[in-house]
């Protein structure tokens, strides 16, 4: 890496992409740097994609652009490395880090980089930030970029996080902690492993003519997904409510009167996760 180093968040909004650049920028000045930070909205909605910048050097910095070729690239949202160009300019010896369960030898990317991926998603979720579809992962995130790669001390984001973080920063402090522990790496040089396709259905032929007049049994509207529903049905008592309260009708039920989620209609609200009376429906991350 060079004198300067750059860090390029790519997140959704809700998740702290902003934050965590600004969290990121304090640490590094209480590590005696010369940092700066600044985020560049696109719609500001709750989850559209948000990006974020940090840049880090020893001496003042005079330059104020966006980061085009970073050193790090840190997603806060798995499905943006299919939805954006989150990649682009990444540096041949950087590192990209991504929130996933998944391992970090399925993130393909253009250059040889290092490729690293904490579940920031469970942690946030047992420290009780945020909520169950949309968890505050950006101060575990935080914690697995700073063992990934030492771009700040780890005291010096605790202590950020202490002063900086206006609520909740004792769950905050352990969550960046708690990812600091579960990052997993691999180097540049470790190949690409496909992941397990997820299985999908057909895609449906649409009629030619307005896409207006067409209904949802035709028009699929699970693109704008982040995390889907998981019923453990073990535990399903059968009661129906899922399918009640499901705003998007994407419950149907087997013979048993089991329920079984049809993804191709389900946004990933988490209302069914709510109103399930024995609470046995997980919200996952996308594959
Ligand atoms: S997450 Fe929302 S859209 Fe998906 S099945 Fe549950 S209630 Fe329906
Ligand atoms: S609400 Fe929960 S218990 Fe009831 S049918 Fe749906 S998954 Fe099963």
């Amino acid at each position: 890496m060079g004198a300067t180093i750059e860090i390029r968040f790519h997140g959704r909004g809700g998740q702290g992409a902003v934050v965590a650049s600004e969290l990121l920028a304090q640490a590094a000045f209480l590590d005696g740097k010369r940092p700066q930070s600044f985020p560049f909205f696109g719609v500001e909605r709750r989850g559209a994609p948000v990006t974020a910048y940090t840049r880090i050097d020893d001496h003042p910095l005079g330059i104020r652009t966006s980061i085009t070729t970073p050193d790090i690239v840190v997603v806060l949202e798995p499905s943006l490395l299919r939805t954006q160009p989150v990649t682009d300019g990444l540096k041949e010896d950087g590192l990209l880090l991504v929130n996933t369960r998944n391992p970090a030898q399925e993130l393909m990317i253009p250059v040889p980089a290092r490729r690293a991926v904490v579940d920031a998603n469970q942690i946030a979720v047992a420290h009780g930030l945020g909520s169950l579809t949309m968890p505050i992962v950006n101060t575990a995130v935080l914690g697995a970029l700073v063992a990934a790669s030492g771009v700040v001390s780890m005291t010096a984001l605790d202590q950020a996080i202490e002063e900086f973080v206006p609520a909740r920063q004792a769950e905050n402090r352990a969550a960046a902690e708690d990812g600091y522990h579960a990052v997993r790496m691999v180097e540049a040089n470790m190949p690409f492993t496909p992941p397990v396709p997820r299985a999908v259905g057909p895609t449906p032929q649409l009629p030619e003519g307005p896409m207006a007049t067409l209904s949802s049994e035709l028009i699929h509207t699970a693109a704008w997904r982040t995390l889907r529903p998981v019923v453990h049905l073990e535990h399903c008592t059968r009661c129906n409510f899922c399918w009640k309260f499901c705003p998007d009708d994407a419950f149907q039920f087997d013979e048993k009167g089991y329920p079984v989620v049809r993804y191709e209609y389900c946004k990933g609200c988490g209302i069914c996760v709510v109103e399930c009376p024995p609470r046995v429906i997980e919200m996952v991350e996308e594959v």
